[in-house]
């Protein structure tokens, strides 16, 4: 039976942090501020594949207060919820999300995002969908506070 999964994140840019989403090191004046590399774009992956699991979500697993996970890169996080798939028997359909950023312009990095998220849920990239829209100037996110991202999963469980 198909079950499908939601995430959403959000991280706030500052100064002093490499901005990374999709696991892709995007020149920019600020970074995501957070425990691990903070990539809100594969965050919202893994709380999608986990959603879809009926499990808990990603802070569950990987809590922010866990010294190993202190600037972890989140391919780690992708990777155990599609190890905990594939130990339930099941097989990730797709995944589709939507990147909410303000600046820089996503797009060029979109090809290199995919690869990186299908490679890390052990799947192919024509499984991968990544989107990009800015806030249209509105809110946190149009002031460049921070980039959030949402994502959708589909899973093929037995
Ligand atoms: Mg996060």
């Amino acid at each position: 039976m198909v079950h499908v999964g939601i995430g959403y994140d959000v991280h706030q840019l500052v100064a002093g942090r490499r901005l990374i989403l999709g696991g892709v090191e995007i020149p920019h004046p600020k970074g995501l501020d957070g425990h691990s590399d903070a990539d809100a774009l594969m965050h919202a992956i893994c709380d999608a594949v986990l959603g879809a699991l009926g499990e808990e979500d990603i802070g569950h697993f990987f809590p922010n207060t866990d010294p190993r996970w202190k600037d972890a890169p989140s391919r780690v996080f992708l990777a155990e919820a599609a190890a905990q798939t594939a130990r339930r028997g099941g097989h990730l359909v797709n995944v589709d999300a939507t990147v909410i950023a303000q600046a820089p312009k996503i797009y060029p990095y979109i090809a290199a995002m995919k690869k990186n998220i299908a490679a890390a849920l052990g799947v192919s990239v024509g499984q991968i969908g990544v989107k990009a829209t800015t806030n249209e100037l509105m809110g946190f996110i149009g002031r460049e506070e921070g980039i959030a991202a949402m994502a959708v999963a589909c899973v093929d469980l037995p």
